[in-house]
């Protein structure tokens, strides 16, 4: 990334995820002319977004049938309408630290900017919509039960990042993925995956296909526009026909489905499916994350990371960081003054202790090597 001082920096921000394959892939930016030179907007959908939708439905068999949007927020606000919808009920349960866009009902709580700024419970949330709003601990399955024994006739989903990126990064127990499944079955609740980050970070599928699990809907977004704006919300057949005009659950929207976000993502999609690329991906993931443990233990700086393929977090704490109370112990002030240090030297991570480290196919062993040599001197300097 070059910035308008003309100062050159290796990017590990990658526009919050999207840019996997890194800024301006030529295989992307051709696809993309190619789709503008046809007309950038129809109001009706296209063959390009249907392709991108079947690859979608391809890649996550809790798919069935998908309805594209225009980002992350719209995906997971539709979602949650359709489970309202579904389910007759209005109340739902998130998790502390987990971000799922800006919509009234999830600035609860929340992870990313929310919690960076101090004002995790925005104002601008009339009290009414956050107290439909119910939350819990991450990874805390006794909360969860303690919550839903109480409340399941009122609660229309679970919402929650498989992997959370959003408060740094925390890997879920495994345990805890898969009982929030059988939990949520067992009271007619639905489930709903977002995997906004992790849908095609982690793996092609994400990390449901990774765990092994089916959540009963999944919101997309990021990855699967391949740096334009696409969100994408999908699951069984029984529950998306609730959507209009098939049901009685309203979304649309005028750009829906671009036909320049989607190619883009098509492109994008295509090549990850080759998949000789996750393969690099986390190649260099472990080389960062390696050489960045290792400067952090020679000058005795406590770093606990976190990493599923090539999303990764590092904390500024002793850890275990399992949740929002632990990861709110990360030394956020050493955390600032690690990425300032960084990016003088000419890497840029997320200005924030509470966001993802990415790498994209893009990055080479030596930009790493470089990365990796530049944070040995900034940990001495921490
Ligand atoms: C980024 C993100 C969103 C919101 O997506 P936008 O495109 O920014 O609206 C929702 N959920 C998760 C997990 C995200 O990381």
């Amino acid at each position: 990334m070059e910035d308008v001082d003309g100062n050159r920096v290796l990017d590990y921000v990658l526009s919050w995820g999207p840019m996997i394959l890194g800024h301006a892939h030529p295989d992307v930016v051709r696809a993309i002319q190619r789709a503008a030179s046809q007309g950038t907007s129809f109001g009706t959908p296209t063959e390009h977004e249907v392709t991108l939708a079947r690859m979608i439905c391809e890649a996550f068999p809790s798919i069935e049938k998908v309805r594209l949007v225009s980002s992350g927020t719209e995906a997971v606000m539709s979602a949650i309408r359709v489970a309202r919808g579904f389910t007759k009920r209005d109340g739902i349960l998130k998790f502390e630290g987990c971000y799922h866009g800006h919509a009234d009902h999830l600035l609860v709580k929340a992870g990313s900017g929310a919690a960076t700024l101090g004002i995790p419970d925005s104002a601008g949330v009339p009290k009414a919509f956050a107290g439909q709003t119910l939350t819990a601990p991450y990874n805390d399955m006794d909360a969860v039960k303690r919550l839903v024994q109480k409340h399941w006739r009122i609660l229309a989903c679970i919402i929650v990042e498989p992997i959370a990126g959003n408060m740094g990064v925390v890997v879920p127990r495994k345990i805890f993925l898969r009982q929030l499944r059988t939990l949520t079955r067992k009271h007619g609740i639905l489930l709903i995956f977002d995997e906004v980050i992790t849908g095609f970070r982690v793996m092609y599928g994400g990390a449901q296909t990774m765990y092994g699990l089916k959540p009963d809907l999944t919101c997309l977004g990021k990855i699967i526009g391949g740096g334009l704006p696409v969100g994408a919300y999908g699951g069984s057949k029984e529950i998306m026909d609730m959507v209009a005009p098939a049901g009685p659950v309203y979304q649309a929207g005028t750009l829906s489905g671009n036909p320049l976000a989607v190619t883009a993502g098509i492109e994008t999609l295509k090549k990850l499916r080759s998949s000789s690329l996750y393969g690099k991906l986390e190649r260099r993931a472990v080389q960062l994350a390696e050489g960045l443990g290792q400067a952090a233990g020679q000058s005795h700086v406590p770093f606990y990371q976190t990493r599923v393929g090539s999303l990764m977090g590092g904390f500024f704490t002793e850890g275990p960081v399992v949740d929002y109370t632990s990861a709110k112990r990360s030394d956020t002030k050493r955390y600032a003054k690690f990425f300032h240090l960084m990016l003088e030297k000419g890497s840029y991570f997320a200005p924030s202790q509470f966001e993802a480290a990415f790498v994209s196919t893009a990055h080479t062993a030596a930009d790493i090597e470089k990365t990796v040599a530049d944070a040995h001197q900034v940990f001495k300097r921490l």
